[in-house]
């Protein structure tokens, strides 16, 4: 199996946005190759529990059609979350038709779900069903639009097109890369192997 990435987002929604390496290439690798992948994400991200990640399976299996259809628009609302996030990170602005598109998600979010006892008092809650994953995406995307973490949202500085997102929480806003063992070592391993050339050369 192959190695998946670190969860670098620090937000369920961002975690997912995640799921696509190298957007910006020709063909990029999309880690959400099959419903199951979807579960298995949302899980890792802590989105679903164990308990309803193997119901979503058994749901999956019962109805291959459907678990399909879920994965498709799954992806599309991972787009619009990204491309939200991504705009803002780096132009200040989000595009519209993303925007409504998030919006649509969070509020189909809402027609499905109800309060219901938790451990500390009322939680929104849903039944299990496909469309899970994609509506707690959705409302995860709207809390963190709308909180004082928007301006926190970044996209990684490497230069070779990663462009995962992730929330800075460090002290003084100063994070640049995803990973510091995975763009971050690269970028400054370059930095290096650069300024040892020049020191060789003579350089400065
Ligand atoms: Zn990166």
């Amino acid at each position: 199996m192959e190695r998946l990435p670190e969860l670098v987002g620090g937000a369920l929604c961002l975690d997912v946005a995640n799921s696509v390496d190298g957007r910006v290439l020709e063909v990029p690798l999309d880690y959400l190759a099959t419903y199951a992948d979807l579960v298995d994400w949302a899980m890792r991200a802590g989105g679903v529990s164990a308990a309803e990640a193997g119901e979503l399976l058994t749901r999956a299996d019962a109805d291959p059609e459907a678990a399909r259809d879920e994965l498709i628009r799954a992806r599309t609302l991972r787009e619009s979350v990204f491309a939200l996030f991504y705009g803002h990170a780096t132009d200040g602005v989000a595009d519209a038709g993303h925007v409504a598109a998030v919006q649509e998600a969070y509020t189909d979010a809402l027609r499905h779900g109800r309060l219901a006892p938790g451990a500390a008092g009322l939680r929104w809650t849903w039944e299990p069903d496909l469309r899970l994953p994609r509506w707690l995406v959705a409302q995860s995307a709207i809390e963190l639009a709308t909180s004082a973490s928007l301006g926190r949202v970044k996209a990684c500085a490497s230069q070779d097109g990663c462009q995962y997102l992730f929330v800075d929480t460090s002290k003084n806003g100063s994070r640049r890369w995803c990973s510091m063992t995975d763009c971050g070592n690269q970028a400054k391993s370059k930095r290096l192997t650069a300024r040892r050339r020049a020191d060789r050369t003579g350089a400065r």
